[in-house]
């Protein structure tokens, strides 16, 4: 499904690459194939050991960068970051990589991920004189990072590390050194890759296959791992871990040719089709997936029922960004100019419509919608993942209960709100076989707090509000 109208967006995508002589072209090409991860905003800082040096802008990867701005970039050694921002946390002050100068040298941080106990940490750091030039809470960890009195910058990252909560997946830039570290529960996927003898780190291995880099490992849930001149060296941060990936990174975030974990997400998606199929009762003419996520899963789910896949919906690849501030009629307008029925496919046939995940539930009721208009005679609509109920706090944007329509209603009314004929969602159980892990205890080294309530990290009822308001302020 296309993120912008399904209400469900990743927060950023990091990348990096110490000791190449093509640093900053390959960031840049890291960076393209990772920008479905954030459309937003996107930057470069890159050192050659004696200065960082920055560029960085809103908009997609080949709107912010060119041959000039590029070419102003010097060095060896680059990190960059694409985001994705939504109008609460836009703005080029919040574009990353963040850069940092003082007299100890300069400093450039890019995250994916949400720190949960930043707006308590950011208040108690503008008590003590702190200023903010950007509602990121990776400018929080910046200060926390720059204030430790310790002396070698993995120490002081460590240190900044031990007083933030959340998720983060971290790539650092100094003059000497890339600093990479993964959240204790390891939230956000981070791979090591290799051009030649250069180590490069991605959010996801996709961008890997574009640059010619070859896999060599995951960060761990805790990992801090320190890649300069003599080479990568890596040790544990966290006192302790629990391995707790975001299952949506496989049901609708990553790209359908990285692994995670080792495992591929198109093959993750297609058994978590095949896993629904079984879970469901239903008998129809054709399969039909929604562009593009959730095609994987529609392959898999026709391949168990033994029904025909059909492209019953196609999308328009040439879309822009709308800047029209939709109405309610622009707002159907735009699903019909993102995805078409294909009629000759649906038209006098009872459809399966398989999807990845439902959020608000207004696309859902559009494309069921404009299914029937186009002849179909009965609509079932089939969920890849769980109902999604809960918000989640670490860094995809739905942060609230009224956000999410399983949140506030059954699913017999959320089958009648959205006008299908019948609505069914894979379980839990089904979606923790398929992708979870067996050793790592009852959720399987799987997240899955947005579908059961169960968070992986202690959550800050009171503070998490204030900090939504205060992270969002202009
Ligand atoms: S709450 Fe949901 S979206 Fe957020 S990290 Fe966990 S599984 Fe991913």
């Amino acid at each position: 499904m296309f993120a912008d109208s399904k209400g469900l967006n990743e927060e950023c995508g990091v990348f990096g690459i110490w000791g190449h002589p093509d640093a900053v072209q390959i960031t840049y090409y890291g960076l393209h194939s990772l920008q479905h991860r954030g459309q937003e905003g996107a930057g470069i800082v890159a050192t050659d050991g004696n200065s960082l040096k920055g560029t960085r802008g809103e908009g997609l990867v080949n709107d912010v960068f060119n041959k000039s701005n590029l070419a102003s970039l010097p060095g060896h050694n680059a990190i960059g970051h694409v985001k994705y921002g939504g109008a609460d946390k836009g703005g080029l002050e919040n574009v990353q990589p963040l850069l940092f100068h003082s007299s100890s040298g300069s400093l450039a941080l890019a995250q994916n991920g949400n720190l949960i106990n930043a707006f308590d940490l950011k208040h108690q750091l503008e008590m003590q004189g702190s200023i903010f030039q950007s509602t990121s809470d990776t400018e929080v960890l910046a200060h926390l990072i720059k204030r430790s009195g310790y002396l070698a910058t993995k120490d002081k990252v460590k240190n900044a590390l031990s007083m933030v909560k959340g998720a983060y997946a971290l790539v650092l830039l100094t003059e000497d050194e890339m600093i990479i570290a993964l959240d204790p529960n390891g939230l956000r996927p981070l791979s090591i890759g290799k051009v030649g003898d250069s180590y490069c780190v991605s959010s996801e291995t996709c961008a890997f296959d574009l640059i010619g880099a070859e896999f060599v490992r995951d960060v761990e849930p805790g990992e801090l791992i320190i890649i300069n001149d003599e080479g990568l060296h890596a040790e544990p941060f966290a006192l302790s871990t629990s391995r707790a990936m975001c299952s949506m990174e496989y049901v609708y975030f990553s790209r359908p040719d990285s692994d995670i974990q080792g495992i591929n997400i198109h093959t993750a998606r297609k058994n978590l089709g095949k896993m629904l199929a079984k879970e469901v009762d239903i008998s129809a003419d054709v399969v039909t997936g929604v562009p593009d996520s959730s095609i994987s899963a529609a392959i898999g789910f026709a391949e168990t029922m033994g029904i025909p896949y059909e492209m019953g919906l196609i999308k328009n690849r040439y879309v822009g960004r709308t800047f029209i501030k939709p109405s309610q009629e622009l707002r159907e307008q735009g699903v019909k100019m993102k995805l078409s029925p294909v009629r000759k496919v649906v038209e006098g046939k009872r459809v399966i419509m398989v999807d990845d995940s439902i959020v608000r539930g207004t696309t859902s009721k559009r494309i069921v919608k404009m299914l029937k208009e186009a002849g179909a005679t009965e609509v079932h609509v089939c969920i890849s993942s769980p109902p999604m109920k809960h918000p989640c706090f670490y860094g995809i944007d739905v942060s609230s209960h009224e956000e999410l329509m399983a949140s506030t209603h059954s699913v017999p009314e959320m089958c009648k709100i959205i006008g299908a004929d019948t609505l069914t969602f894979l379980s839990v159980e089904g979606m923790l076989e398929v992708i979870g892990r067996k050793g790592y205890g009852d959720n399987c080294g799987q997240c899955a707090a947005c579908f059961t309530g169960e968070y992986p990290t202690e959550i800050y009822p009171d503070t998490l509000l204030p900090y939504e308001k205060e992270m969002s302020r202009p």
